[in-house]
């Protein structure tokens, strides 16, 4: 039997927030993702953004990228799951901050393929709302 593709599905508000934060989504980062909330920290943007590549939500990924960098298109693909974030440093980002740079490492599966992908993201706050900057 061939594999399908798989594709996107939303998850429940009493899921398990792919982040793993041990929240539900709705809870957590669905809050976000609805436009109920705004994420008050750049963690908490970051593990929305992070949920947001795990359930294929690209418009939330596009409207928390900050327009000096946000790309024209983006794809995701849903062959590549996002098994796992660990947040392993921050700095500032904060209720009070303007800015702030969150260091993780995400773990995905891409068929057999297991990789991570480590970086050190940026993040800045503007008329209140965290942006996404860049990363490296
Ligand atoms: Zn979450």
């Amino acid at each position: 039997m061939t594999s399908a593709s798989r594709s996107f599905t939303t998850p429940d508000p009493d899921d398990r927030c792919p982040c793993l934060s041990g929240e539900t989504y709705g809870g957590c980062c669905g809050k976000y993702h609805s436009g109920r909330q705004q994420a008050p920290t750049a963690v908490a943007l970051m593990r929305s953004r992070y949920s947001a590549f795990a359930v294929g939500n690209r418009q939330y990924l596009l409207d928390t990228w900050h327009p000096s960098t946000r790309p024209a298109v983006l794809d995701l693909d849903a062959d590549l799951q996002w098994r796992r974030l660990d947040i392993v440093d921050t700095v500032a980002g904060g209720p009070l901050d303007t800015t702030g740079v969150v260091r993780f490492r995400a773990h995905y599966r891409a068929g057999v393929e297991r990789g991570i992908q480590e970086e050190t993201s940026s993040f800045t706050r503007i008329n209140g709302n965290w942006l996404y900057v860049d990363g490296e």
